[in-house]
C-alpha cells in the first residue's frame, strides 16, 4: 500500500524538503517540493496540495499522488478519449469517482455529449480541485455536467439512468475505493450500462498490482462478453505503467474504432492519438500471461 512522508534534508544550508510516495513500501518515487499550498482532512481521508519544481501543483490523497499539473493530461485523455471514439454515440456518460474533474473535462470536450453525470464521495475533493487546479475543474461550470455527492455503488443502486458509457476514475482499492474494484459493484455497472455500452476503470499498475488486476479482470470477464487492457505510461503514478481495463457490452476498441472520428472531432490533445489508441493495446508478454491467470 502507499505512504508516504517528507524527509527533510538539511545540506550545506539549502532546505530540501522531498514528499516520497513509497510503494508497498520497498519502492518509491521522489519529488522536491516547494511548499505545501493546503492540507485538510475530510471524513474519507487526507488531502494535500503541494507545489512541486518539476511537476507544478501536486494532488495528494491518503499520501498517493492522484495527479500532477504537469502530467494529468495522460491519464485524463486516455480514461476518456479510448471508449469515446469507440461508442457511436456516447451522449449519455457516467463518471464515477474522479473529483478533481480531469476526466470531466475530457469528456465534455466531445460535442457528442449531451449528459456528464459524476459520482464522487467526497465533497472536499471537488471543492480542493476548483480551487488549487482551475484548468482541470472547469467541467463542473458546464451545464451538461450533473454531479452527485455520494458513493459510487448506492448511486448506481438506485439510479433509473441508463448510461452509453461509463468511467470509473477510482484512487486504489483501499478505504471508500476498495468496493470500486469488487465483482457486485461491476455488475451494477453492467446493468446501468445501455445495451450497447462499454465501462472503461482504471486498472491499477500491471507492475505493482498484480494480485488486484488478476482478481478485477477475472471478475471483469465472467459479466462482460468484451473485456481487453490498455496501457500508458504516467510518470508519477507507481512504476510509471498504468492501465485501463475496456469493458464492452458490443463494440471492439479497435475493429469498432474509426480514427476519421477523431479527426473530425478536432480536439485538441497532448497525448491521445489515434495510434496511440491502437497501440495502447498491445501488450507486453508479463501482462499478456498475468490476464491469462
Ligand atoms: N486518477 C486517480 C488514480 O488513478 O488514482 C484517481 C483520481 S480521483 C481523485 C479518485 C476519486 O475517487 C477521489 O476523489 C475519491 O474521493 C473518489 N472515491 C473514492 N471512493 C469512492 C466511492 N466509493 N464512490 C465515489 N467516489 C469515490
Amino acid at each position: 500500500m502507499n505512504n508516504n512522508y517528507i524527509r527533510e534534508d538539511f545540506m550545506e544550508n539549502l532546505w530540501n524538503v522531498w514528499f516520497t510516495e513509497l510503494h508497498r513500501g520497498q519502492a518509491g518515487l521522489s519529488i522536491k517540493v516547494k511548499c505545501c499550498i493546503y492540507s485538510g482532512e475530510s471524513q474519507y481521508q487526507r488531502i494535500d496540495v503541494l507545489d512541486t519544481y518539476e511537476f507544478g501543483r501536486m494532488l495528494v490523497l491518503y499520501g498517493s499522488i492522484m495527479l500532477t499539473e504537469r502530467d494529468e493530461f495522460i491519464y485524463h485523455e486516455m480514461i476518456s478519449h479510448v471508449p469515446l471514439f469507440v461508442h457511436p454515440a456516447p451522449e449519455k456518460v457516467l463518471i464515477i469517482g474522479g473529483g478533481d474533474g480531469g476526466s470531466l473535462r475530457e469528456v465534455l470536450r466531445h460535442k457528442v455529449v449531451k449528459e456528464a453525470h459524476l459520482v464522487e464521495i467526497d465533497k472536499m475533493v471537488i471543492d480542493v480541485s476548483k480551487r488549487y487546479f482551475p484548468k482541470l475543474s472547469i467541467g463542473f461550470d458546464d451545464p451538461r455536467a450533473c454531479i452527485f455527492i455520494e458513493d459510487g455503488q448506492d448511486f448506481l443502486e438506485k439510479t433509473k439512468n441508463l448510461y452509453d458509457v461509463i468511467l470509473v476514475d477510482s484512487p486504489d482499492p483501499i478505504g471508500p475505493g476498495e468496493r470500486l474494484f469488487q465483482r457486485k459493484f461491476h455488475q451494477l455497472i453492467y446493468k446501468v450500462l445501455k445495451e450497447d455500452g462499454i465501462l472503461v476503470a482504471q486498472s491499477e499498475s500491471p507492475l505493482f498490482h498484480q494480485g488486484t488486476i488478476r482478481t478485477m479482470y477475472k471478475n471483469l470477464k465472467d459479466i462482460f462478453p468484451l473485456v481487453a487492457m490498455y496501457i500508458a505510461y504516467i510518470p508519477t503514478y507507481p512504476s510509471g505503467l498504468w492501465s485501463f481495463a475496456f469493458c464492452s457490452k458490443r463494440y471492439h476498441p479497435i475493429d469498432d474504432f474509426d480514427e476519421n472520428r477523431v479527426k473530425s472531432a478536432n480536439i485538441r490533445t497532448n497525448y491521445y492519438n489515434p495510434k496511440i489508441h491502437q497501440a495502447s493495446f498491445a501488450l507486453p508478454n508479463f501482462i499478456e500471461e498475468l490476464l491469462k491467470t
